[in-house]
């Protein structure tokens, strides 16, 4: 790994995808973080446009640059969806610095959009680690697990609606094979509830309370 010096506001670290480069001082929104630079590949020379590799920074429709060299440390700067700073291109000085686009506090990750052509070609098809990625595919996660969770609760209901259903007609259709037993039991179960009603309401109630009691109890009788 390339030795940094300490008075520079960053080191390289372990990141999610590898290795990353982190803040070690707060950078200021609008700073110059670090240059990207390394040779200088013409599109017009056939054996340098047929070079290929991740670490190629497109200056304009000439000039790449080819970052991949050790010396290079920003090339550590993993690519974020939802980045803290940005690439700013300066494509006839051929030079390409990185800039705080917010405040970075120490320890944070520093990170850059590298833009919808690299995207398309390296991250797509692994699918983008960044944060703002991460967080979007755990929301849709615990999003599915919800609605799974809700089509499930409905199916419950459903079937229960459906036993209670069943079970209704299974004592209607009961009822209906004996019309004269049910008239009969139904008359004993209300005149059960009568004699019931005054000592259940006698236990209900507190003991401040039992004249009251006794004038219902007197107005049934
Ligand atoms: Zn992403």
């Amino acid at each position: 790994m390339p030795v940094i010096p300490q008075s520079k506001p960053y080191r390289i670290g372990r990141s999610k995808t590898g290795l990353g480069l982190f803040a070690t001082q707060p950078i200021k929104k609008g700073t110059k973080i670090i240059r990207y630079f390394g040779p200088l590949l013409d599109s017009k020379k056939a054996d340098e446009d047929a070079i290929e590799n991740k670490y190629l920074f497109e200056l304009d429709k000439r000039w790449t640059i080819d970052g991949s060299i050790r010396e290079n440390v920003a090339r550590y700067i993993n690519h974020s969806c939802k980045p803290n700073a940005e690439s700013d291109v300066k494509p006839r000085k051929k030079k390409i610095f990185i800039r705080a686009i917010k405040n970075i506090e120490p320890g944070e990750e520093i990170n850059y959009d590298y833009g919808t052509d690299y995207f398309k070609a390296y991250l797509k098809p692994i699918g983008c680690k960044c944060d703002a990625c991460e967080k979007k595919r755990a929301k849709k996660k615990a999003e599915a697990r919800a609605e799974r969770a809700q089509v499930k609760a409905k199916d419950v209901r459903k079937a229960e609606k459906k036993a209670k259903k069943k079970a209704e007609k299974l004592v209607k259709d009961k009822a209906k094979q004996r019309p004269k037993a049910r008239a009969q039991s139904g008359e004993a179960a209300r005149g059960k509830a009568k004699t019931r009603r005054p000592a259940a309401g006698n236990r209900g109630r507190t003991k401040s309370t039992p004249a009251k009691t006794q004038t219902s109890r007197a107005k049934a009788a």
